[in-house]
């Protein structure tokens, strides 16, 4: 079957071979297997049901939410000789019993159609009287309400699907892939003894990198200089924001834009377009810039501020080196943005389980920017992706000259004071009882009288809280979800406490050096 697949992909697509994960994704679904297959945008999924369509007898039911894009794949389907067509609320009722019927008489290999049109009980009915082997869904995350898009009407697809009499396969896609959304996608279209395959995630033309204590507008300005001809994007977290860094950047003598949904949609249209057109080479903007965005020449993405979570990261990250040549990702971290971050959620009207849940992602987050290891291992493995190699080589944390520091006995001073303090505090407490600080609130609770009370005041408290957030980036510490997050200890610090188990840092050589100049 599979040679049958390869015979296709060659015959009616023109491609010599399969990209990653399409064809283990198309085996399952010959197979007879419902899939969930998880791939970044540009993955190359649809291929992944287009082929098996045309393999099976009967009908593939294609359910994909973008109206717009429907009908340019049917378009390419059609000239590459593909039998195809689309239902949606462009069509009169008319067109749509005539499509019916035409599918009725297995004209079609493919039927797109829009999820909305699953609201109708007569609709589902019509369908019925199909022969559909196949039932393809695209932006699976849709389902969910722990998606950034849900869409009610998604939630009919599974009672659909129950309705038909012979169950067909049921392959669902999304590029999304948080746990609860998978097991939602799992669970409300009804998959069953489903495969998941997360592939293709790995962009080996970017490099990543975290830059904590710089300051930020120096760095931009060195870079831009270095980068004049280059095209790229700097993200930052506010409308504010990016409106000061424009204004700063201009008066350098930098030829800027500037994006985001304050602006009037005339003044953001002008702006994506001087862009896209290279007339300005650097766009400054929110997350609202991106969006169907495709310039291929992007040169590099800096992120001013930490974004929200990983998906928003990757994603913006993702638009630097879509033409394949290297594409630099950096972010610029400083403490301050996760306080933003903080704000911002607190600011939404979600319910408390789902600010709970922003707060986790916020945390991985947070801890990419403060994780040593290999930064595209961690990247890869949020998205569930497994990985073979321990270091990249070419990323910030990977080629950065490093030595390892071995930090238990730090590592003990600090969970030992945790431990008096009885794990009720956030980071910076912590950090303040360890340097010995003056504060108030030490007083208060009588913290100066610990043992552990100034236990560290050799290093500042920064460095303090730099080690504090890699035993959280590490899994020794736990933070709890909210604004004011606790800091617990995990089971896997007991053993560090005990002097079984040691903790290592890796440490930046090139630091080591400015530090010992400076002295
Ligand atoms: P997605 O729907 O996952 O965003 P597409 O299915 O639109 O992605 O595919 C993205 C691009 O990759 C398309 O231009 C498609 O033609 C191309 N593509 C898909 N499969 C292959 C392949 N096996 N070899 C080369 N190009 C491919």
């Amino acid at each position: 079957m599979m040679e049958n697949a390869l015979k296709l992909l060659k015959t009616y697509f023109g491609y010599q071979s399969f990209k990653e994960g399409q064809e283990q994704i198309i085996e399952n679904i010959l197979a007879g297997r419902d899939t969930l297959g998880i791939m970044p945008t540009g993955g190359g999924k649809s291929l992944c049901y287009q082929i098996p369509a045309l393999i099976f007898e009967g009908t593939t039911l294609v359910i994909s939410p973008l109206i717009s894009l429907m009908k340019d794949q049917i378009d390419t389907l059609l000239n590459l000789g593909v039998a195809a067509s689309f239902i949606n609320s462009s069509l009169t009722p008319r067109q749509v019993q005539e499509r019916i019927a035409q599918a009725g008489e297995g004209r079609f290999k493919l039927l797109y159609i829009a999820p909305e049109r699953l609201e109708s009980e007569n609709f589902r009915g019509l369908l019925q009287s199909l022969s559909i082997n196949l039932i393809a869904i695209d932006e699976a995350h849709c389902v969910s309400q722990w998606g950034h898009d849900f869409r009610p009407s998604y939630r009919h697809i599974g009672q659909f699907i129950q309705e038909i009499p012979e169950r067909p396969v049921i392959t669902a896609f999304t590029a999304t892939a948080t746990e609860e959304v998978k097991e939602d996608i799992i669970k409300l279209l009804g998959l069953k003894n489903e495969k998941v395959f997360v592939t293709g995630f790995d962009r080996d033309n970017l490099s990543f990198e975290v830059r904590k204590g710089e300051n930020k507008r120096d760095f931009l300005l060195d870079y831009l200089q270095e980068n004049r001809e280059e095209s790229g994007i700097i993200y930052v977290a506010t409308r504010k924001e990016a409106d000061n860094l424009f204004h700063f950047l201009e008066k350098k003598g930098f030829q800027v834009g500037k994006y985001h949904a304050g602006m009037k949609d005339r003044e953001r249209a002008a702006a994506q377009d001087t862009f896209l057109f290279d007339e300005v080479r650097v766009m400054i903007a929110t997350n609202a810039f991106g969006m169907g965005i495709d310039k291929s020449n992007v040169r590099f993405v800096i992120h001013y501020n930490m974004p929200k979570n990983m998906e928003s990261y990757y994603q913006e990250a993702g638009r630097a080196g879509r033409d394949g040549a290297p594409g630099e990702c950096i972010l610029l971290f400083c403490p301050q943005d996760i306080i933003i971050q903080k704000f911002l959620i607190e600011e939404t009207i979600y319910a408390t389980a789902r600010k709970t849940n922003e707060y986790q992602k916020l945390q991985f987050m947070a801890d990419y920017c403060h994780t040593d290891r290999c930064l595209r291992k961690y990247i890869l493995e949020y998205f569930g992706e497994r990985v073979s190699y321990e270091n990249c080589d070419h990323c910030g944390n990977c080629t950065q000259e490093t030595e390892i520091v071995d930090i238990t006995i730090e590592a003990q001073k600090i969970f030992s004071c945790m431990r008096r303090m009885k794990e009720r505090f956030g980071l910076k407490m912590v950090a303040s009882v360890l340097k010995g600080s003056k504060i108030v609130k030490i007083k208060k609770f009588g913290f100066d009288r610990l043992s552990t009370y100034g236990l560290m005041a050799e290093k500042t408290e920064k460095e303090i809280l730099d080690l504090l957030n890699l035993l959280v980036a590490e899994g020794y510490i736990h933070l709890t979800e909210g604004q004011y997050p606790v800091a617990k200890l995990c089971p896997e610090a007991a053993p560090v406490l005990r002097g079984e188990q040691q903790v290592f840092r890796k440490t930046p050589v090139r630091q080591e050096k400015d530090i010992s100049a400076a002295h």
